[in-house]
Parts: C-alpha cells; structure tokens; sequence
C-alpha cells in the first residue's frame, strides 16, 4: 500500500522506515524493507504495524547501506502473514521487488516459472516479479532493461520497486495504473507511492507516467517507456505544507 526507495548517502534504512511511516495513513498489515550492501542483498519483513518490523531489525540489523525499498502492504493474494509481507526475493537472495497493486496473470506466470525450477514461497502475486527480474537481469546485467522486459509480459494495476546485490547503486521503479513519484534530491534520490514519504528531503518531484521505468541513481533519474524509448518527464515542485 505504501512504496519508498532511496539512493544517496545517507542510512537507507533510516530514509526508508521514515518514509513509511509518513506513508502509515493509508493503513497496511505488513512492513518490509532491502538494503545491498556488502556484496549482498539484506531483507527484513514482519506482520504487524512498522514497531514490528522495527522490533526485528533491532534483534537482526541489517549491514548498513545507502540503497534500499521498503513497502507497507494491504493484502490481496496470500493472508497478511511474514513470508507474504514484501519484499520478494529471487531464489538466489539477488534481487529484492516490492509491489502495490494487482498482478493479473500471476497464476499462468507462476506456473511457468515453477516448471523452470523456481520455488516460489509465499501465496502472492508479487513473488513471480522477483523471480522474472533475476532471470532477465542473468542475461542482460541492467536492472532497468530487466525491469522493462518483465513488465511488458505482466497485467493488471502495479507500482513495482526493485533492488539487485549487482547494482547496489541503483533502484529501479515501474507503473501502470497505480501511482509513483519520484524527488529529485542533491546527490540523492527517492522513489514513493506518495510525495509525502520524501517532503522532508525534497521539494523537486517527476511524476512518473502510465507504463514508464525509472532507474533511480545518485547523480540523476533516467526514465523511458515499458518499450525503452526516452520518456517525457513532467517535473514539479511539491508545494505543501509538511505540517500537514
Ligand atoms: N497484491 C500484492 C499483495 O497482496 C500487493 C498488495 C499491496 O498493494 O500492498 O501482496
């Protein structure tokens, strides 16, 4: 229900439990977040209000990263349960994706995937992202183009973010049919279902447009469409009272 993502300098994970929490008015059942760092990609995920999942990172830290997602969710295939919450992870704990919407032909993409060896783990339609994301990313090494390749292939509504241990400097996003905005910091970048969650750290935003891909660096936003043509961008300034 609710999308943060962050690449910059600071605590990812500082930035992105922040973000949530600004986002914890929607209402959600289940929070969860992905760093890479250190090589690798750490996750954590709980049931339950953010204290929760809060509870848990004090008991197992994650390493400390400059990158990371985190996603509130509202449940809608597979009962509000840890191994349920996002994010979704690949087989190989490579690749990370949170989602916020409705996967459509989630079943039929399942099945193809299980027949190829994937075990799938949870009850959700998001986990096959995560899974088609690391094979495309096995033969294309670029995150975005992987991400391109893998939403062309689904239906239904979905605000994808997806995280890999190979590019830990990068944060990709995608939409058709359900919102997300991206801030334009300095040497810094942020991913949301809702500006709310990055009014704090800036005031630049692009609103990302139907069927767009966003690859979030440090230095700059790059976005193109599903078909990987250069994408016009629309950029605003949030004028809005954070008191709010
Ligand atoms: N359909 C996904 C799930 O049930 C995402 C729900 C959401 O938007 O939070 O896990």
């Amino acid at each position: 229900c609710g999308i943060v993502g962050y690449v910059g300098s600071q605590s990812a994970l500082d930035v992105v439990l922040a973000g949530l929490k600004r986002l914890e008015y929607r209402g959600y059942d289940s929070a969860g977040v992905a760093v890479p760092a250190d090589g690798g990609l750490a996750a954590a995920k709980k049931a339950g209000k953010l204290l929760n999942l809060e509870k848990e990172l004090v008991g197992r830290p994650l390493p400390s990263g400059s990158t990371g997602i985190g996603h509130t969710r509202w449940a809608t295939h597979g009962g509000p349960t840890d191994v349920n919450a996002h994010p979704h992870l690949d087989n190989a704990g490579r690749v990370a994706v949170v989602h916020n919407g409705i996967i459509e032909n989630f079943a039929a993409l399942r099945a193809e995937l299980t027949e190829r060896g994937h075990e799938l783990a949870s009850e959700t339609d998001t986990e096959v992202v995560a899974h088609l994301l690391a094979e495309e990313y096995s033969s294309c090494d670029d995150l975005a183009e992987s991400m391109r390749l893998v939403c062309r292939r689904l239906e239904g509504a979905f605000t994808l973010v997806a995280v890999h241990a190979d590019a830990p400097d990068v944060v990709v996003g995608a939409r058709r049919n359900s919102p997300l905005v991206v801030g334009v910091g300095e040497g810094e970048a942020f991913l949301a279902s809702d500006v709310a969650a990055f009014i704090d750290h800036t005031r630049s935003a692009i609103e990302l447009g139907q069927d767009q891909v966003v690859e979030l660096r440090r230095d700059g936003v790059t976005v193109t469409t599903f078909d990987g043509r250069p994408a016009e961008v629309r950029s605003y300034h949030v004028d809005w009272d954070a008191s709010a």
